[in-house]
């Protein structure tokens, strides 16, 4: 393992629009590249630029903190930064992965969350979040935080083949629960399921069943995608390894694409057996609308409900207008509320979009949604 130590130029990554699955505008990446080393991890592929051997080399920005203080800071900013949770994780590399325990960015950009007031959102997959409890605790009492673990699957054993550097499934479920505990909320990241592997209806039922039993606030589900080069040729050479009988069946759903997405009828056909699971535990498919409606400003709040709508829609083989009608409203400069009259005339608005915008800025709720959710 190599540890490079950079000075990075900025640090705080600010979304086009909010994010509906994160709630969230901002995110940072502490370290560039990950010791976990996931088979499937696309911080692999050639686009990310990530320097040097990934899964052995990490990069870290020695002067994050120094750079985040003035990103955050109000008093240095012309036009503050809007409220959502603020991101940790999710991007290139973990950032709870072993070199944190050394450096401790994430450590030290929680204590710049607390200090200046923002809600937070922490994904990873390793148990070192429990060691700043304190601090998490800290925000949830001022702003919220959420705490969300991803997953493949909890089959440990597959998981040792494709997550080989990370605490185990039954670990991350364990460590869920200790948040739980401590009044925190918390989400599973089922993301990605592995082709034929871990999205099976039975390994994805016994899934979701387990993240019932530690009362997960939410799960978000989504396949694997594989771009070509380096990614792709590493994850296939543990395959050919490991499962040589799927090659054929990846090679069917794999075709070069430049996402790296498979087929759509298959990512539909898990989709739609996901719905059907998580629809008897009864567990959310996105973070709770309760966990964000007093966050969010209004454009941001109909942004993100609009957008889960159309999820749930898809979700069950639907189609929908309202991820249009979110993408326009996200490019509007001015509040909905003193357009109230004009709604129509935003791109991919219509009579029905219009009642259930009015309904939101009205509620900061929405009862198609709710209907959606339980329905
Ligand atoms: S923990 Fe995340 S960033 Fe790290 S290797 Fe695994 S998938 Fe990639």
């Amino acid at each position: 393992m190599t540890i490079r130590e950079i000075e990075a130029k900025s640090i705080l990554r600010k979304y086009k629009k909010i994010d509906s699955w994160f709630i969230s505008r901002y995110g940072m990446n502490l370290y560039r590249g990950c010791i976990h080393n996931c088979i499937y991890c696309d911080g692999r592929s050639e686009g990310y630029y990530v320097d040097g051997e990934f899964g052995e080399d990490v990069t870290a920005k020695i002067n994050a903190i120094e750079i985040l203080r003035r990103e955050l800071d109000p008093k240095r900013k012309r036009i503050p930064l809007k409220r959502s949770f603020v991101m940790i994780g999710g991007g290139v590399g973990d950032s709870y992965q072993p070199i944190e325990e050394t450096y401790q960015l994430s450590r030290k950009a929680l204590e710049l969350v607390d200090e200046y007031n923002f809600p937070v959102h922490v994904l990873t997959k390793s148990t070192l979040i429990k060691r700043d409890i304190d601090i998490l605790k800290k925000i949830n009492k001022k702003s919220r935080t959420v705490v969300s673990f991803s997953f493949s699957s909890v089959d440990d054993k597959i998981s040792a083949i494709f997550e080989p550097g990370v605490p185990s499934p039954t670990e991350r479920l364990k460590t869920l629960a200790f948040f739980k505990n401590e009044g925190i909320a918390c989400g599973m990241f089922l993301l990605p399921v592995i082709p034929f592997i871990t999205d099976t209806p039975e390994l994805m039922e016994e899934t979701i069943r387990k993240a019932s039993e530690v009362n997960l606030d939410f799960i978000i589900f989504g396949g694997m995608t594989l771009k070509e080069g380096r990614q792709k040729d590493y994850f296939l050479k543990t395959l050919k390894n490991k499962y040589p009988k799927l090659i054929g069946e990846y090679e069917n759903i794999y075709q070069k694409n430049k996402w790296g997405e498979a087929a759509e009828e298959y990512y539909n056909s898990i989709n739609l057996a996901f719905n059907s699971i998580i629809k008897k535990y009864k567990i959310a498919p996105r973070i709770p609308l309760a966990l964000y409606k007093d966050i969010l400003e209004e454009n941001d709040l109909v942004v993100v409900i609009l957008e889960h709508i159309d999820y749930l829609l898809k979700l069950k083989g639907r189609t929908s207008p309202y991820g249009y009608a979110a993408y326009s409203i996200s490019q509007l400069k001015e509040p909905l509320s003193s357009i109230k009259r004009e709604l129509k005339r935003i791109n991919g608005v219509g009579k029905v979009t219009e009642s259930i915008i009015l309904e939101i800025l009205k509620t900061r709720n929405s009862s198609y949604y709710k209907k959606l959710l339980t329905g």
